[in-house]
């Protein structure tokens, strides 16, 4: 009996594109939420507040919008060989999480080594604020941001870390308020060299230089 030849498609992938419903689409679904939770969404106070919600998502969920790599996309070369741990500290994070669409609010810190090449400081915190406003899980997020600045800026090594607090978590199910959830993701040298990753956890630890005015 002959075989059958086996035959692969050469068709590309496909991404689903999923429609996006309209605001007036959105705002209907947060009457339905209003009515869910038990109130009236023809009270006054609540006429408008599926116009506001909405805005306030677009806002919460702008980073879809954005393009992180785009940010990294100028780089300078004249660092006069400068060749150690550039790091961005305490950046703000206040992220959603996909589980429950709650926040998470805290802190990352962002350093790379860099390869000749360096970005403008700034453009830590905007990358971070990009990836922050989209729906994920802290895990993501974090694994995220350190494999822009890899693929775009190619370092010797990157290392982020971030704490945060769940509101899914600490206003809800375990109500456990004043817990953080802390995740890092290391590459390059940071995870194969020990006194690169211990440099860069004391630079962490270390309280600001700057003599407080
Ligand atoms: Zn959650």
């Amino acid at each position: 009996m002959k075989k059958k030849k086996k035959t692969i498609s050469k068709k590309p992938v496909q991404k689903v594109q999923l429609k996006k419903p309209s605001n007036a689409e959105a705002e209907k679904a947060v009457r339905t939420l209003i009515s869910f939770v038990g109130e009236d969404p023809d009270r006054e106070g609540l006429l408008d507040t599926p116009k506001r919600v909405v805005k306030a998502y677009q806002d919460w969920y702008g980073g879809y919008n954005q393009d992180p790599k785009e940010v990294l996309n100028k780089t300078f070369s004249e660092i006069h060989g400068y060749d150690e741990i550039i790091m961005l500290k305490d950046i703000r994070v206040e992220s959603h999480c996909e589980h429950h669409m709650a926040p998470f609010i805290g802190s990352a810190h962002v350093a790379y080594l860099p390869n000749k090449r360096v970005v403008g400081i700034s453009k830590l915190a905007r990358i971070t604020r990009i990836f922050s406003k989209r729906m994920q899980v802290q895990e993501k997020l974090t694994a995220e941001i350190a494999n822009c600045l890899q693929e775009v800026l190619k370092p010797r090594g990157v290392a982020v870390v971030i704490e945060a607090q769940h509101e899914c978590m600490t206003t809800r199910g375990i109500n456990e308020p004043g817990i953080s959830m802390v995740t890092s993701q290391l590459l390059g040298k940071f995870r194969t060299d020990a006194s690169t990753r211990k440099e860069f956890y004391s630079m962490i630890k270390q309280g600001s230089i700057l003599k407080k005015v």
